[in-house]
């Protein structure tokens, strides 16, 4: 793995892995890596000759008082993985090095990032936005890999992709969780371990939904009213906030499942906040 930390030398040892003829996968991440991000590792590198991947922790999509300053960090535990995965070229700027002082463009997205996550991190997509079109700038890749732990930010690059002509193809791979059936996250480190045994009901809570479906119930009102009451169960308690059925295609609230909808909820556990997502009315399930 050659690991690369300016945009000048990432930029042209790119350029030079294109014009010797090899498509680039890219994979974007903050790091501290897990079982879910290498899946996505194994996909980019599927779909194309050499696997590029970054690691850098983009201050410009937390909001104050979120977690940036205490984001779990472990460079030489990444550098390892990503050398069983055989990364070819590891980009990991600093945060001076992606954003001069004076910077001030930004990519806003103003309907899809509206609702769910965006309603409650304001900001949030136009950072996740704007540090992926900067990647995407740099690194020009043919296909880059995305996960659908995330499923309002992949519909948003999705749409910026479109919207903004770039040329690449992206692809979504699917969560990858623990045998309890928690979506596996970096942010899961923060979890004590009665916290830890608690996260499992938000797998546990999407879990119901979809069987409740597949028995019938297509009312989404019902679906979320059963979710939230599931989440009202246990200990620690769990703050919910949002348990949503959306089209996938507007994110907008659905009343009824007829098309592929996304049920998908955040909830904050202690200082940790969750999400998890699981679609229903898809024809792969
Ligand atoms: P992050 O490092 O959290 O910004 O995530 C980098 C990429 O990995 C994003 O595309 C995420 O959606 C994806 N990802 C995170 N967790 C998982 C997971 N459990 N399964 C699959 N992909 C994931």
């Amino acid at each position: 793995v050659r690991i690369v930390e300016s945009v000048g030398e990432m930029r042209a040892a790119c350029a030079a892995e294109r014009r010797a003829g090899r498509r680039i996968g890219f994979v974007p991440t903050m790091g501290y890596l897990h079982e879910g991000h290498l899946s996505l590792f194994r996909r980019a590198r599927e779909a194309a000759d050499t696997l590029a991947v970054s690691i850098f922790v983009n201050p410009i999509q937390f909001g104050p008082g979120e977690d940036y300053e205490r984001y779990p960090v472990d460079a030489a535990r990444d550098e390892g993985l990503c050398r069983g995965e055989k990364v070819d070229l590891l980009f990991r700027p600093s945060a001076r090095e992606m954003y001069a002082a004076g910077h001030s463009v930004y990519v806003d997205e103003g309907d899809l990032a509206s609702g769910l996550c965006g309603a409650h991190r304001p900001g949030h997509f136009r950072g996740v936005l704007t540090v992926v079109a900067k990647l995407f700038h740099v690194v020009e890749p043919d296909v880059a890999v995305f996960g659908q732990k995330d499923a309002q930010q992949v519909r948003l690059i999705e749409k910026m992709v479109r919207d903004l002509d770039f040329a690449v193809r992206i692809e979504v791979a699917p969560t990858v969780r623990e045998p309890d059936g928690l979506a596996m996250s970096s942010r899961n480190a923060y979890l004590s371990d009665v916290e830890r045994r608690r996260a499992v009901c938000l797998w546990q809570a999407l879990e119901l939904a979809k069987r409740l479906y597949a028995g019938g119930t297509h009312d989404a009102a019902v679906l979320v009213a059963r979710m939230r009451e599931h989440l009202a169960q246990g200990s620690p308690p769990v703050r919910v906030e949002y348990v949503e059925a959306v089209d996938w295609e507007t994110l907008k609230p659905v009343t009824r499942i007829e098309r592929k909808t996304l049920l998908a909820l955040a909830v904050r556990l202690g200082a940790t906040r969750l999400i998890d997502n699981a679609l229903l009315c898809v024809a792969d399930g």
